[in-house]
């Protein structure tokens, strides 16, 4: 089972970099908050992981294929 995201709208601050550097995974909703396009388009798993990393507030979580929250730090 692939990777998936999830976004917290409640965290997000709309920098725009996950929508920039993955605009195939994320995009803006109507309130310019982040969230993930569903279902995740397959992309390499560390590349998903080291954009969730780059999010500025930490509002990216990352599912294993298991449905498991990776860790991050
Ligand atoms: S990188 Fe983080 S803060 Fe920036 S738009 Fe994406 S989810 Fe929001």
């Amino acid at each position: 089972m692939p990777h998936t995201v999830s976004v917290d709208k409640e965290i997000c601050i709309s920098s725009g970099k996950c929508v920039a550097d993955a605009p195939a995974v994320f995009r803006f909703d109507d309130d310019e908050l982040a969230e993930a396009v569903d279902p995740t388009p397959t992309v390499d798993d560390g590349f998903l992981v080291a954009v969730a990393r780059n999010c500025p507030s930490g509002a990216i979580t990352v599912y294993g294929g298991q449905g498991e929250p990776i860790d991050l730090d």
